[in-house]
């Protein structure tokens, strides 16, 4: 077999060696349909299982409630950040968006572009997006057509470990870096949407669940593409979709589904985690950025005593094959992305890259 490194990377990122030794068997021809999965028609019939299974596996992984609908869409979770707003608020409306780091700000200045009020209902900015507002720090308004959070920052390194009580007003989620890499529910919140290059599938499709009932929400005059009702109408193919990213999603969620489901998953994940947490807990040397109760179970985030020594660590895993471990620029220090298929022996790894470097520069 080729020789694979270890990939920190945040996205797109690491995905089940076992899924791209599928893929890579069958890509020139799927069996049974003798064509590539990369020529074939989406309104063929094997596209038309591909698509169907996929979102059976999702159904069954997640137990999405039969009025939700799955939607397979593009243009990343950065155009969801119009989407939600264009179709959930209405004419002179606002909504609530708590602010817990990089992506939630973008997300609250896109919904801000859209015309109509988007406020903050908490932010954790002057702390430096090191964890995530309690409860009784949300300033909700009852009257807000939804509130919008993001379960994992993917920059910060800090995750909603509860799902915020928001009186009955719908709630919306990005979940793009922690979809599936815990257990989720669903029945909490009026869509969530998560772009699929960190958890789910290689870049180019866009996971959503949407319930029912907001769709009614959506102005006639929104463009056919922005508007929900025009995917759940066609299924997702409206357009032509991603198809060969949504091949591969079948595949991850079989491999995860395979793997004992979401319960399983958000074991292995707090086993990984906590090796490299335990590393910096147990050092003088490394600070965590996160408070430990919001710490992400998918990115760990943390510094050394200086930039330099930050480049050096940098440099020095690379040459060890602990690839991508160089933190967001925005934020600088180290960022360990360890998603739902990074192995556990690459977690391994790190800590003890870790402790030795600490030997040697401490
Ligand atoms: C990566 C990421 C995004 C942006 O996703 P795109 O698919 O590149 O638009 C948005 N939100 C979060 C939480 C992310 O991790």
């Amino acid at each position: 077999m080729t020789e694979r490194i270890y990939n920190f990377s945040a996205g797109p990122a690491v995905l089940p060696l076992a899924v791209l030794e599928e893929a890579q068997r069958d890509l020139v021809s799927l069996p049974g349909v003798g064509m590539s999965v990369l020529e074939i028609s989406h309104r063929s019939k094997a596209f038309d299982e591909i698509i169907q299974g996929c979102e059976a596996n999702i159904r069954k992984l997640a137990g999405i409630p039969d009025n939700y609908h799955v939607l397979f869409l593009q243009g990343g979770a950065s155009m969801q950040f119009s989407m939600v707003p264009m179709n959930l608020m209405p004419a002179g409306g606002k909504a609530d968006y708590v602010v817990t780091g990089s992506w939630s700000k973008k997300a609250v200045k896109e919904a801000q572009k859209i015309g109509q009020t988007a406020a903050v209902a908490a932010s954790t900015e002057s702390e430096n997006f090191t964890r995530v507002p309690k409860q009784e720090e949300l300033k909700l308004d009852p009257q807000a057509a939804y509130v919008h959070i993001t379960t994992n920052e993917t920059i910060h390194g800090v995750e909603w470990k509860y799902d915020p009580d928001t009186g009955g007003v719908p709630l919306v989620a990005d979940a793009s870096s922690d979809i599936f890499g815990r257990p989720i529910n669903v029945g909490k919140y009026a869509l969530i949407y998560s772009g699929a290059q960190k958890n789910l599938a290689p870049a180019g499709v866009t996971l959503v669940f949407i319930r029912d009932d907001v769709l009614a929400r959506s102005p006639q005059s929104l463009p056919t593409m922005l508007d929900y009702n025009t995917h759940v109408k066609d299924k997702s193919l409206y357009n032509t979709p991603p198809v060969f990213s949504i091949y591969v999603m079948r595949l991850v969620m079989k491999w995860l589904l395979e793997n004992g489901g979401l319960e399983a998953a958000e074991r292995r994940n707090q086993e990984k985690a906590k090796l490299i947490y335990d590393a910096i807990d147990s050092s003088g040397f490394y600070r965590g950025h996160a408070e430990p109760g919001d710490r992400s179970l998918m990115n760990v985030t943390f510094r050394l005593p200086s930039e330099d020594l930050e480049k050096q660590f940098v440099s020095e895993a690379t040459k060890a094959g602990l690839d991508g471990l160089k933190g967001h620029r925005s934020v600088g220090g180290i960022r360990a992305s360890i998603y739902n298929a990074f192995p556990k022996e690459g977690v391994e790894a790190l800590a003890s890259f870790m402790k030795e470097f600490e030997r040697t520069y401490g």
